[in-house]
């Protein structure tokens, strides 16, 4: 292998970690890799160079994509051959791009015409790592590649789909967007939820492991890193509703308050698909908070 190898971050028993460009942040992440008898590619985000090496030192027989979001389906593509198999929740809606536009909110926020717009922004490779998938796995039951075991959880909040591949036998879990980054938690699609996102955050604290893989940044906590870190990572929630509730309170309108930047930095709200994410995040805090509050403010002209 060349030099790339450096890019495998640790291999544990069979399972090795891939690590994406500039840490796997997004819109990069990071995989994981089954080499056992079985060779099973777990998202497709890591850094391409480290992926072909793979392939060619060992094969890659099938692909899993813990869900749709285009970071974790990066490289998808260059893998053509290659069966690709995702969540079942999420398998029809990542086929088409209206499916895609749903989720992501931008029919919710633009209509019609603003999906036409967002699917020319569209790069060829993402329709491509989507359309390719061809097959779902099973949440929730022993699957086994080779003598590896893995359960699929099913994990929802930050998509309605989210897996988060759990391997009982060697105690590690890739927790994915459950990534302790100081931005916080995203359920900002139509197909994410808070509550889901609190409970499912939970649940991963209650699993049998001590080695939690995140699919972003920060990369590998013991079970205590990882549960003093949940702690912190879901406060963010607690105080996205405290912000939203003050500027509620002090009658900004919905068209202000998604003006402010609470998610995103405000600069970078110019961008459509995080203005959008910025939009449906609100309304959930909103909805989540029983508060309503006017689109737009009513000027009346006497
Ligand atoms: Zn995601």
């Amino acid at each position: 292998m060349n030099e790339e190898v450096k890019w495998i971050i640790k291999q544990i028993g069979p399972v090795m970690i891939l690590e994406g460009k500039n840490f796997s942040k997004v819109p990069y992440s990071r995989s994981l890799f089954i080499n056992g008898d079985d060779k099973v590619l777990i998202d497709s985000g890591a850094d391409p160079a480290l992926l072909l090496d793979v392939e060619k030192e060992y094969g890659i027989e099938l692909i899993i994509n813990t869900h749709y979001h285009p970071d974790h389906t990066l490289h998808n593509h260059l893998f053509g051959d290659v069966p690709k198999w995702i969540n079942p929740i999420e398998y029809e809606t990542s086929r088409t791009i209206e499916g895609i536009a749903h989720a992501n909110g931008v029919f919710q926020e633009w209509g019609p015409n603003g999906v036409k717009n967002w699917k020319k922004t569209l790069p060829q490779e993402w329709t491509k790592n989507l359309g390719e998938i061809t097959g779902t796995y099973d949440y929730e039951t022993e699957t086994k590649f080779g003598d590896v075991k893995v359960i699929f959880l099913h994990t929802p909040g930050h998509t309605s789909g989210l897996s988060c591949p759990y391997f009982p036998e060697l105690g590690i879990v890739f927790t994915g967007d459950y990534d302790m980054t100081s931005f916080g938690p995203w359920y900002n699609g139509t197909d994410g939820d808070i509550d889901d996102f609190i409970s499912s955050g939970k649940r991963l604290l209650t699993l049998d492991a001590n080695t939690y893989i995140t699919g972003h940044q920060k990369g590998i906590f013991s079970k205590e890193e990882f549960k003093k870190k949940m702690g912190d990572f879901l406060g963010i929630i607690e105080r996205r509703d405290q912000i939203i509730t003050r500027y509620a309170q002090e009658g900004l309108t919905f068209e202000e308050l998604t003006d402010i930047g609470i998610f995103y930095p405000k600069k970078s709200l110019e961008n459509t698909i995080l203005k959008t994410w910025e939009r449906s995040g609100i309304r959930k805090h909103l909805k989540r908070l029983g508060l309503s509050i006017p689109e737009t403010s009513n000027l009346v002209i006497t």
